[in-house]
């Protein structure tokens, strides 16, 4: 008999199951890893084995060239990792594959959800929310302050900024995986058809989306583009691209970002933003505290982000918590 939950422990570098001598989501390259998801401090190449949905390993091919040694998992299926440990892999809401892991062992169960959030996005599918003892939430945005506005306001901003400057073009800032495709799916629900052109690091990404089932409708790129081609038009370039001498090349730009970061003023101007677009794939505020209360943990873990506001959260309302300190996790994916 050995202590409850101890085979279950958080390490500096990532959460080591340790009857399976497996990790989730390693910073470091290990035999063998549970991947939730593709973002880049989460999804890493170099390990022997890894586990993850077939969209997060496609992703992970694309971007690390890590082909080998992947078992793929799918939805709602439930692998043996060894040692008397099973792993189901659920969806999360977070980016096109994303994962929540739950681990059973010994009668006891744990959720491990990586990045996630509860509103619907067209680009993937939605979280599920599932019973277990120790829950292990993220808490990029795990302060009262952020609170995302719905996304419907946040596209016809954009959509109005459009309209207003027919001459000028909209360049808006997404990250390559999951923003992008989100705000392009979430213009085409509109009903807005047009071209959308694309800088050339989100083309093979966009394409992967489609070929996992996700329409992205009419994009080309900009360098096949001439400056009046986009006039009127949107652009959706990488974050770091949004002032770079590429930016020179389109008609008058309107520079927005899409990010939560956005609802902090202080990072849209030091970005030069003049459109901020508040659209997060993480859970806000009162998504975090939501989906804690619905999942009723006996035990809640908070992890990447800031975890010292939803810790005192949980004292407040009776929850037993503890923050972990994780390294190795930063926004690229807010
Ligand atoms: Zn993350
Ligand atoms: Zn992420």
């Amino acid at each position: 008999m050995t202590a409850p939950f101890s085979w279950i422990r958080p390490e500096p570098w990532g959460i080591h199951i340790v009857p399976a001598d497996a990790w989730v989501d390693p910073a470091r390259a290990v035999p063998r890893a549970l991947v939730t998801h593709g973002h880049a401090d989460h999804a890493r190449g170099g390990h022997g084995i890894t586990i993850a949905t077939p969209e997060t390993l496609a992703i992970m091919k694309l971007r690390y060239a890590t082909a080998e040694g992947a078992q793929p998992v799918a939805y709602g299926e439930t692998v043996s990792i060894g040692g008397g440990v099973t792993a189901t892999y659920l969806p999360a809401g977070h980016v096109l594959g994303s994962s929540q892991i739950l681990f059973e062992h010994a009668g006891e169960r744990v959720v491990i959800t990586g990045d996630y959030k509860r509103v619907p996005d067209p680009t993937c599918a939605p979280f599920q929310v599932t019973p277990c003892d120790i829950f292990i939430t993220e808490a990029t945005f795990g302060l009262p302050v952020f609170t995302h506005p719905p996304i419907g306001e946040e596209i016809g901003k954009l959509l109005d900024a459009r309209a207003e400057n027919p001459d000028a073009c909209v360049l808006v800032g997404a990250y390559a995986l999951g923003k992008a495709q989100r705000v392009i799916a979430e213009l085409r629900a509109t009903g807005h058809t047009d071209t959308i052109w694309l800088h050339g690091a989100m083309e093979a990404m966009c394409r992967l989306y489609e070929e996992h089932g996700v329409a992205l409708g009419d994009l080309k790129l900009v360098s096949d583009a001439t400056k009046d081609d986009m006039r009127g038009h949107i652009v959706i370039a990488p974050p770091s691209a949004l002032n770079d001498r590429g930016s020179r090349r389109l008609p008058d730009p309107i520079t927005a970002m899409a990010s939560g970061w956005m609802r902090v003023r202080a990072r849209a101007r030091q970005r030069g933003v003049e459109l901020p677009l508040v659209i997060s794939d993480h859970a806000d505020w009162n998504e975090l505290t939501r989906t804690i209360r619905e999942v009723n943990p006996q035990e809640t873990w908070i992890t990447h982000g800031r975890e010292q506001a939803l810790l005192r959260w949980c004292e407040l309302s009776q929850r037993r918590a503890r923050a972990l300190a994780l390294v190795g996790y930063e926004d690229e994916d807010d």
